[in-house]
């Protein structure tokens, strides 16, 4: 069987993806936001999927963009049918995540609730196996990849259960498995985590690891044979977020010591807001990375074959399930 990625238009060959970028939000709203309709400025569907689509069509035409994984939690305004949208107008692929976000800023009282009356540990693998085997809500549109996320220094018994879920369907059918770690901590508990529970090495990214610049710490991570994701480029001193300049220090520095096989990029930007915005970046946030990172790479050093590395081979291999 052919190595394929779940997009949110179908199965796409891998060498198909091309450039891509392992942590957008195409849409995203805090839980809560819907409280917030009478404040917050009204959301203009059909002019959002068009200014969308043109922008990542003059990325894809500009940069060779050809692969977005979109990081949006199930509680944070997750849209699968917006996404093949702006996809189908954009001919970027893209991909949707399964999941849900960190305890302190999701929305926690359903799991919650259902863990007081219930297996919610059964549930949650259920319905996160069947997001990514059979669809999400009726669309038919398969989760592509499981998002999870952990607090700042634990995680929370909360988190838990969304780790072992994802981490024992990703070891059955091999779905790829990306983490958010807040402000970097528990990037070596994440993936220890996940490797416990049946989930292999190389279907396995720790993001946002650059809240930590530490390259032992880096490292440490990188001993479990995972994949790593400088995935916050053009957030900087944002949550224990660095400068763009250190971020590309520590990714020549890794390059260099020979795991550049194992370092993914992207911004973590956000397209869409459900609520009011919270603009912390500029209007070109999400074009960074070819604007500005692989020009710096390039001057630093970093050859062409190993930046088409980052960007191109290791999200292929990452991403790379077979046929379900
Ligand atoms: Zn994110």
């Amino acid at each position: 069987m052919a190595a394929v990625a779940n997009t949110v238009c179908g199965m796409v060959p891998v060498e198909q993806l091309g450039k891509t970028l392992v942590h957008e939000h195409i849409l995203f709203g805090f839980p809560g936001c819907l409280g917030d309709l009478t404040c917050a400025p009204s959301f203009d569907r059909n002019a959002a999927v068009e200014r969308t689509a043109t922008k990542l069509r003059r990325y894809r035409e500009t940069y060779g963009l050809g692969t977005i994984i979109d990081a949006t939690p199930n509680d944070c305004g997750r849209d699968p049918e917006f996404l093949r949208d702006i996809s189908k107008e954009s001919g970027v692929h893209i991909l949707c995540s399964s999941g849900y976000y960190y305890e302190g800023e999701g929305a926690t009282s359903y799991y919650k609730f259902r863990a007081l009356i219930g297996d919610a540990d059964k549930e949650i693998y259920t319905m996160m196996k069947t997001e990514a085997t059979e669809g999400i809500a009726g669309t038919g549109i398969k989760a592509g990849v499981f998002k999870v996320a952990s607090s700042k220094g634990c995680i929370t018994a909360y988190e838990k259960r969304f780790f072992c879920a994802a981490a024992m369907v990703s070891g059955e059918i091999g779905v790829p498995i990306i983490t958010h770690t807040q402000e970097g901590t528990m990037g070596v508990e994440q993936a220890e985590l996940l490797l416990e529970n049946g989930a292999k090495p190389n279907k396995i990214m720790i993001g946002h690891i650059e809240g930590c610049t530490d390259l032992r710490y880096h490292l440490s991570v990188l001993e479990k044979g995972v994949f790593i994701g400088f995935d916050r480029f053009g957030l900087e001193g944002y949550t224990g977020s660095p400068s763009d300049a250190v971020r590309v220090a520590c990714i020549v520095a890794l390059v260099k010591s020979g795991y550049g096989d194992r370092v993914m990029l992207s911004h973590d930007s956000i397209l869409n807001w459900i609520g009011k915005p919270l603009d912390v970046t500029s209007p070109t946030h999400s074009e960074i990375v070819f604007r500005d990172v692989v020009p710096a790479l390039a001057k630093a050093g970093v050859t062409e074959d190993e930046i088409n590395m980052l960007l191109v081979e290791n999200p292929r291999r990452f991403l790379a399930s077979q046929e379900f």
